[in-house]
């Protein structure tokens, strides 16, 4: 899931500028779970321009924001209250935004801020556990990420700074490697631990984008 956190009042007042006739757009996947773009959060950012003076022409919370088509269709049910906005204000990760604006010309305005693909540890809370990388180490690494969790990315055990099983960037968090270690142990692998991984392929991880299934 696609963990974010809602802008501040103030950013998005500076790009709401001149703005007067706003269509509002949430996302009923990941930000609905994250609190920052469903029905509920939805219905806030309309009292809340509102109470700017701002008319609110209509709003919609998309199935998945991030799905091109869809998003597509339900500004088309809207089209009257779109057309009537002068600007598209979308409560959705990064993904999600641009879905908006493949579909439509209208100004766009992202509400959100995308932070990590997450686990969710129970409702509100999420771990970071894997940076997309492009190039899955998992398999070595007894289902334990390194390239995330640890705090140098280290692909082939630990540092010297490791103490107690605690990382020394930060004491209270434990060494990733100490982690796969023990996780290791268990299971009767340790001799995977003295398999030397490949420096990653950084290039498997495209920039510019360029990750697209066709099919
Ligand atoms: S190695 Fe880590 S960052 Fe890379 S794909 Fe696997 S889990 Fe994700
Ligand atoms: S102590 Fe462990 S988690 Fe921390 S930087 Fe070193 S190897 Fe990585």
């Amino acid at each position: 899931m696609i963990i974010s956190e809602q802008k501040s009042q103030t950013e998005l007042l500076v790009q709401l500028t001149e703005k007067e006739h706003i269509f509002l757009i949430g996302c009923a996947a990941c930000a609905t779970a994250c609190k920052v773009g469903g029905e509920e959060e939805v219905f806030q950012m309309q009292e809340w321009l509102q109470s700017l003076g701002k008319e609110v022409t209509g709003s919609v919370v998309i199935d998945e924001a991030c799905h091109i088509m869809r998003a597509g269709r339900d500004l088309r049910h809207h089209k009257v209250a779109v057309a009537a906005a002068d600007a598209l204000l979308v409560l959705a990760c990064g993904a999600g935004i641009q879905s908006i604006s493949a579909c439509s010309e209208k100004r766009v305005v992202g509400g959100l801020n995308s932070l990590f693909l997450g686990n969710i540890r129970r409702l509100g809370q999420f771990e970071e556990k894997c940076s997309l990388c492009g190039e899955c180490i998992l398999n070595e690494t007894a289902g334990i990420c390194p390239v995330t969790i640890c705090a140098k990315g280290l692909l082939n055990g630990p540092c010297g700074g490791v103490e107690d099983g605690k990382c020394e960037t930060d004491r209270e968090l434990d060494c990733a490697w100490h982690l796969i270690y023990e996780r290791l142990k268990v299971q009767g692998r340790s001799g995977v631990f003295a398999r030397t991984v490949e420096p990653k392929n950084w290039g498997k991880k495209f920039k510019p984008g360029r990750h697209e299934n066709k099919k």
